[in-house]
C-alpha cells in the first residue's frame, strides 16, 4: 500500500482550457482579443453580497464583500462591447462553441444533455461584472483510459473566462476585461486520483482529448487546472489555477504535507488538553504600549502611520507555529490574517524574539497577554480595523485547528505550494440565468458531429511517424509540444522533419531550463525562423540562439533577430570565394587530406550561418574540380 492510500488521498481534477472560437460565448467581440489595442477606458464599481433566492447569505461571497475593495475595468471598444460592462442582455450561446464542447463530449464517451440551460454562478471577487459566472453544463458521466486506469468523468461545461486581473491592494483591485466571456469548457474527473502521478497523467490525457479536437486554445494562459484534493480526515481542498502540468505532483505532494501536518497538530493539541472554547473566548488586546521605540522597522512604521499592535495568545500552542520545513500552522494563521484582514502578515511566539523585536518585549508581550510558557501568541500591527479583523480571523482558525480542517479554496503558487483564499463556497450559489433561451441538442446535431469526429491523437501519432520518419517518443513529443500544425507547416517547406521535431521539443525545452521566457514565442515566430532557414538565408544551427533571442524580445521578426545576432548567411558567391581561396592555399597533392582541416576553418566562420552539409558539398566540389 503507497503512503497515499494509506493517508486516504483522494483528488479530483478539474481542466480549464480556451476554446478556439471566432466570437465571444455571449456576444459578437472576438474571443482573441488583442490587449492594449485600441483607446483603454474605465470604470468602477463595488459589489455587495446579495441573498439567494433561498434566503441565504453564501459564505464565500460574504468574505468578498466584507473587504468592500473598489474595483476598476480597464477595457477598450475593440475588445469589449455593452455585453462584457453587464449593461446589455448576453446574446445566445455561440453554437460554435457548444459544437466544441459536444465534440469533447463524444470524444469521452460522455451523455449529452438535451437542452443546454445557462446557470449564474455567485462570483463576487470581480472579476465578472455582473457578479455571477454563466456557466453550462453541456453533458455528463463519460470516462477516460489513462495507462490502463479507468477515470470516470463526472461533467462536461461550458463557461464565460473571467476578467484577468492586472493588480490588487487592499484597497483596490484591477482587471482588464478583454478576456472576459471567452469560452471555457472544464472537464471534471470523478474523485478518484490516489497519488501525484495519477493526477498529472489524468490531466496530460484530458489536455490530449481536448487538442485533438483542434477547436482548443493553445500555448500558456489558455490551460488551468484546478485540483478538489483530501486525505482522511481532512475537509476539501479546491486548489486553484495551476497553469503548467510539471506543477501538479509538487501541488498534490504539499497539500498531502500539509494536510498530514495539520492532523499531527489535531492530536498534539488534544492530546495537550486545548479546547476550542478556550481559543475562541481569548480577547484581542492593544499592545500598542509595549512597542514604543521598538527597534522592529515594521512595527515602527505601522504605529508612524497611525496604527497600532494587537496581541492574541493562543494557550496551550507553544512551539506549534513554526511547523516543519514549507508546512507551518505559523503561515497559516498568517495568511488568514492577510485574506480577511488585508493586512502583510503577523508576528508569531515560536519566532520571536527576531524581526527587531527584542527579549524585553516578548516578555512584555508575554506579561499584558498572560501568556505562560506553555502558550503561543500572535501579533499584528496596522491599522486598527483591519489588524482586529485580521486577528480575529486567526483566532477563529486557530480555534478550528484544535479540532478540524476546514474546507478551503486555495491558489497554487509558482513554487509548487498553495495559499488560502477564501472559504469554499456554498451550495447556494447557482440560480438559472433568465436571459438566455436553452440551447436545444438535437439528434440530428449529434449525428452530424458524431460523423466529423477528429481522429484520436493515438493515429496522429502514428501518421507522424509513418510520414515523416520520427520515432514513438518525438512524435508524442510533437504532439504534447502543442505545436502540431506548426510542424506540418514547416515540414511542408521542406526542413528536414527530424531536425524540426527536435527543436520544436528538446530545444525549446532546454530554452527554457536556461531561463529564456519561451512562452513569449509566437507561432509567426517559429513559422518566421523556419522559412529562413529553408531559404538558406541562416543555418538550423541558428535555431536556439535565435528563438532565445525572439523570446526576450518578441516584438522582433525572425529576420530582424538572425540579423541582429549576426547570424545571417553570408552571399553564396562570398562563401565560394572563401573557399576557393582556402582551397587555393593548398598545394594540389596535399589537397585530399586537407578535406578535414579545411571543413573545420569553414565551421568556423560560418557556424550558424551557413548550412553544415551545404558547406561540406561546395567544398567537395572545389576539391574535386581542382584534383589533376
Ligand atoms: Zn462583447
Amino acid at each position: 500500500m503507497s503512503i497515499y492510500e494509506e493517508l486516504g488521498l483522494k483528488v479530483g481534477l478539474e481542466v480549464h482550457r480556451q476554446l478556439d472560437t471566432r466570437r465571444k460565448l455571449f456576444c459578437g467581440c472576438s474571443a482573441s482579443p488583442s490587449e492594449g489595442s485600441g483607446p483603454r477606458l474605465r470604470i468602477t464599481r463595488y459589489l455587495r453580497e446579495t441573498q439567494s433566492e433561498l434566503g441565504e447569505v453564501d459564505q464565500a461571497a460574504r468574505f468578498e464583500s466584507r473587504r468592500m475593495r473598489r474595483i476598476v475595468y480597464e477595457f477598450s471598444p475593440a475588445s469589449s462591447c455593452l455585453v462584457e460592462l453587464d449593461e446589455e442582455p448576453p446574446h445566445p450561446l455561440n453554437e460554435e462553441a457548444v459544437r466544441i464542447a459536444l465534440t469533447v463530449a463524444l470524444m469521452l464517451k460522455a451523455r449529452p444533455v438535451d437542452e443546454v440551460h445557462v446557470m449564474r454562478k455567485i462570483v463576487i471577487d470581480g472579476s465578472n461584472t455582473s457578479g455571477f459566472q454563466r456557466t453550462c453544463m453541456v453533458a455528463l458521466g463519460g470516462e477516460l483510459s489513462v495507462d490502463g486506469l479507468r477515470v470516470p468523468i463526472q461533467t462536461i461545461t461550458l463557461e464565460e473566462d473571467a476578467a484577468r486581473i492586472v493588480r490588487s491592494d487592499a484597497d483596490e483591485v484591477v482587471y482588464d476585461l478583454s478576456r472576459l466571456g471567452i469560452p471555457l469548457i472544464e472537464v471534471s474527473t470523478a474523485p478518484v486520483l490516489n497519488s501525484p502521478s495519477e493526477v498529472t497523467r489524468t490531466a496530460e490525457a484530458i489536455g490530449r482529448a481536448l487538442r485533438a479536437t483542434r477547436g482548443v486554445k493553445r500555448g500558456l494562459g489558455s490551460v488551468r487546472q484546478d485540483l478538489n484534493i483530501s486525505i482522511k480526515g481532512s475537509g476539501l481542498m479546491e486548489v486553484k489555477g495551476v497553469q503548467e502540468l510539471e506543477l501538479i505532483p509538487r501541488v498534490v505532494e504539499y497539500e498531502v504535507r500539509r494536510l498530514r501536518h495539520l492532523l499531527i497538530l489535531i492530536e498534539e493539541l488534544r492530546s495537550r488538553g486545548v479546547r476550542p472554547e478556550a481559543v475562541e473566548s481569548q480577547p484581542i488586546v492593544d499592545l500598542t504600549g509595549v512597542f514604543e521605540g521598538s527597534s522592529s522597522r515594521v512595527i515602527r512604521r505601522k504605529i508612524g502611520e497611525g496604527g497600532v499592535v494587537l496581541g492574541l495568545r493562543l494557550p496551550g500552542f507553544a512551539g506549534l507555529l513554526k511547523g516543519e520545513g514549507d508546512v507551518r500552522l505559523g503561515r497559516e494563521l498568517s495568511e488568514y490574517a492577510k485574506a480577511w484582514g488585508g493586512v502583510e502578515g503577523i508576528f508569531h511566539s515560536d519566532e520571536l524574539p527576531g524581526y527587531g523585536i527584542g527579549e524585553e518585549e516578548v516578555r512584555a508581550v508575554r506579561e499584558t497577554l498572560g501568556a505562560g510558557e506553555r502558550d503561543a501568541f500572535v501579533l499584528v500591527a496596522g491599522r486598527e480595523q483591519k489588524a482586529r479583523e485580521a486577528l480575529e480571523a486567526v483566532r477563529s482558525r486557530a480555534a478550528q485547528a484544535v479540532y478540524q480542517i476546514p474546507d478551503e479554496t486555495r491558489a497554487a503558487l509558482a513554487d509548487g505550494t498553495t495559499c488560502y483564499m477564501r472559504p469554499r463556497p456554498g451550495s447556494a450559489r447557482m440560480y438559472p440565468e433568465t436571459d438566455i433561451p436553452p440551447f436545444p441538442v438535437s439528434r440530428e446535431l449529434i449525428e452530424e458531429i458524431e460523423r466529423s469526429l477528429p481522429p484520436p491523437l493515438e493515429s496522429v501519432a502514428a501518421s507522424l511517424m509513418k510520414r515523416f520518419g520520427l520515432s514513438s517518443q518525438l512524435a508524442w513529443e510533437v504532439i504534447d509540444s502543442e505545436m502540431l500544425e506548426e510542424f506540418e507547416e514547416i515540414v511542408r517547406l521542406g526542413v528536414s522533419p527530424s531536425v524540426v521535431a527536435s527543436i520544436l521539443t528538446e530545444g525549446l525545452k532546454q530554452l527554457r531550463r536556461e531561463g529564456a521566457p519561451v512562452e513569449n514565442l509566437t507561432p509567426a515566430h517559429i513559422r518566421g525562423y523556419f522559412a529562413l532557414v529553408s531559404r538558406g538565408a541562416t543555418a538550423k544551427e541558428s535555431a536556439l540562439p535565435v528563438l532565445a533571442e525572439l523570446a526576450k524580445n518578441p516584438s522582433l521578426t525572425a529576420e530582424e533577430a538572425v540579423e541582429r545576432l549576426g547570424l545571417k548567411a553570408p552571399p553564396l558567391e562570398e562563401v565560394v570565394a572563401f573557399i576557393e581561396e582556402l582551397v587555393g592555399a593548398v598545394p594540389q597533392d596535399e589537397r585530399r587530406s586537407a578535406a578535414g582541416r579545411l571543413m573545420g576553418e569553414l565551421m568556423k566562420r560560418y557556424r550558424g550561418r551557413v548550412d553544415g552539409a551545404l558547406l561540406n558539398k561546395l567544398l567537395m566540389e572545389r576539391l574535386g574540380a581542382q584534383r589533376p
